[in-house]
């Protein structure tokens, strides 16, 4: 039986603690404000909108949305971008992805300041943790990289397989778990029988968007499970890519979904608005 890794738990714990240190920076007159600007009309977009504004609300970040038709211009889009750039009473910008296939979304995260990169997807923030930088850091694996830490899971030494190379989840875990001493192998849609990467994994990381697509027969015993994945399967239930009814006895560890990995994502988002306020007002960040 596996230890459950527990985000919701953790990440309500983290919360907890931003709450406080944005209450103690209100004292000293350093207010939290993050940007949202959502593009069109995304269903989970919006969710993820939501529940970003009501984690905002439960630790006092000041929160302020863009909704923008589907139709905008990129030149419009990039104008907003500037403008919260310049404003000095934002502290964190975040472009909701998707949006629309006729406007360029690498261009508009380049367009966002490093010191509001809160998402920790513009080139600066990716070069900086490349070389081991203080830096923002990507949410999803900086909540990852989180669960490792509170429940003692050294890297060290470890074979880490990720599976998955997105800008946002994959291709920023590879850096994280370097950092930790972990030897890391990435997988991803053209790798040819990845079952062997996957049985050699001491911990596998699955962040590919396909559901229950790492089943028992693929993973070793004892293996540590971080599951980012986010699927609905046929009755509309929300499932990760791992197969956890049959991993988890003989997992060491495994995140769940939902539970797991999600709420971690949020959690780190918040970290990174206050640590972005306290930079922009010269003060060191704490987390
Ligand atoms: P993405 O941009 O679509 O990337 C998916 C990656 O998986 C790609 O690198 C792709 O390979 C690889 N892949 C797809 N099919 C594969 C297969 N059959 N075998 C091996 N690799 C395969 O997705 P993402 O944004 O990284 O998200 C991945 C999953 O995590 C999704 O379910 C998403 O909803 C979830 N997610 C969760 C959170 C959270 O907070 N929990 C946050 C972000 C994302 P190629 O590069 O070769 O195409």
């Amino acid at each position: 039986m596996a230890v459950i890794i527990d985000g919701k738990m953790l990440a309500k714990k983290i919360r907890q603690e931003l709450k406080v240190e944005c209450e103690e920076l209100i004292k000293e007159g350093i207010k939290s404000k993050l940007a949202v600007i959502m593009v069109g009309d995304n269903p989970a977009s919006k969710v993820y909108v939501r529940n970003k504004s009501r984690a905002c609300e439960e630790i006092g970040i000041e929160y302020e949305e863009y909704l923008l038709k589907d139709d905008i211009k990129q030149e419009d889009l990039i104008e907003l971008i500037k403008k919260l750039n310049k404003d000095e009473n934002i502290n964190g910008i975040l472009l909701q992805s998707p949006i629309p296939d006729h406007l360029n979304i690498n261009e508009a995260f380049k367009t966002i300041t490093y010191r509001k990169d809160v998402d920790g997807f513009t080139p600066s923030s990716v070069g900086k943790l490349c070389i081991g930088e203080d830096t923002f850091i990507s949410c999803t694996p900086y909540g990852v990289m989180k669960m490792f830490d509170e429940y003692n899971i050294d890297l060290t030494g470890k074979n880490v397989v990720i599976l998955g190379r997105s800008n946002i989840v994959g291709k920023p875990l590879i850096q994280c778990c370097l950092a930790k001493n972990a030897t890391v192998t990435v997988c991803h849609s053209k790798t040819k029988n990845i079952e062997e990467y996957t049985k050699r994994a001491d911990v596998l990381i699955a962040a590919i968007g396909k559901a229950k697509f790492v089943t028992k027969d693929m993973v070793k015993k004892g293996v540590v499970i971080i599951d980012v994945g986010i699927n609905r399967n046929e009755e509309g239930k929300l499932v990760g890519d791992v197969d956890f009814e049959n991993i988890e006895p003989i997992a060491s560890y495994i995140t769940p979904v939902p539970g797991g990995v999600g709420p971690m994502t949020i959690a780190m988002l918040m970290n990174n608005v206050i640590k972005a306020a306290k930079e922009q007002n010269n003060q060191i960040s704490k987390l």
